[in-house]
């Protein structure tokens, strides 16, 4: 049983002028850990994951990453980011480049995999996520779930050791949702670690390990799926997921 901590949140605060966002969250993100992030739009959900990686920077507060501070000014925050793989609501495929050459792109640009090791690991990704068929084609053939499969592979390139998303299925058309979904039980249950913010209660009520219940900008309420599904206890997250 894997218990290492990952990436410990540490008294985060975030206001974008006087319009504070993140209220003091503190919480640890653990190795293995599916970590979904439910609660209602405009709470802070994308705001808190872009801290993570710091596409947001804390007003105040620390994120520790394997124990390093890298809301410290000395870090190499790109050395960081290379392993955190985030996957968005817009998938932001390079329109110009094949689906493999999309994949190939960050790792060796940054230089992590020769030209040959990351088209070999781009076929490899694109088979796990049920596209090896499409290596050649151009993003605009694809379909918004293909797509959005293409961007999970392209994050896995970096053989990251944690994967962010943000609303993965929000912008797709209902019929591709299960099929992005299905990609991310897998990873999950392939022992990735995930932070996954979603309206999808059936994935957080799945697949996740524990769920946050964000609210006004704290953590209202965390717990593992049953508890916060079947035993909510704070009237926000009671009316919350009424609806
Ligand atoms: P959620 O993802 O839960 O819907 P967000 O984290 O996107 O919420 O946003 C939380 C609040 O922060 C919202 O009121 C939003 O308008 C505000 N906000 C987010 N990003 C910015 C920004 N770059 N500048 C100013 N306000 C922002
Ligand atoms: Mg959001």
């Amino acid at each position: 049983m894997k218990d290492k901590t990952l990436i410990t949140i540490d008294h985060l605060c975030k206001a974008f002028g006087d319009h504070v966002v993140l209220r003091d969250i503190s919480t640890t993100i653990r190795e293995g850990e599916v970590v979904a992030i439910i609660g209602p739009s405009g709470c802070g959900k994308s705001t808190f994951l872009r801290s993570l990686n710091l596409l947001e920077r804390p007003t105040s507060g620390h994120i520790l990453f394997e124990g390093t501070d890298i809301t410290s000014p000395e870090i190499n925050i790109n050395k960081m980011r290379e392993r955190i793989g985030m996957v968005f609501q817009q998938f932001n495929l390079f329109p110009n480049m094949t689906i493999r050459r999309n994949i190939m792109l960050a790792p060796v640009t940054l230089g992590k995999l020769s030209r040959q090791e990351a088209a070999a690991t781009a076929d490899h990704l694109l088979q796990r996520v049920g596209l090896a068929d499409k290596a050649d084609a151009w993003p605009d053939s694809l379909s918004g779930g293909q797509r959005q499969r293409v961007a999970i592979a392209r994050a896995l390139a970096m053989n990251p050791d944690v994967m962010l998303f943000d609303e993965p299925t929000s912008a797709l058309d209902p019929e591709m949702v299960g099929e992005v979904l299905q990609i991310m039980r897998d990873l999950a249950h392939s022992g990735m670690t995930m932070v996954v913010v979603t309206h999808e209660m059936s994935f957080a009520r799945d697949v996740a390990s524990r769920v946050l219940f964000f609210n006004g900008g704290v953590i209202e309420e965390e717990g593992k799926p049953e508890d916060i599904f079947c035993h909510p206890r704070s009237e926000r997250l009671k009316s919350f997921l009424k609806r």
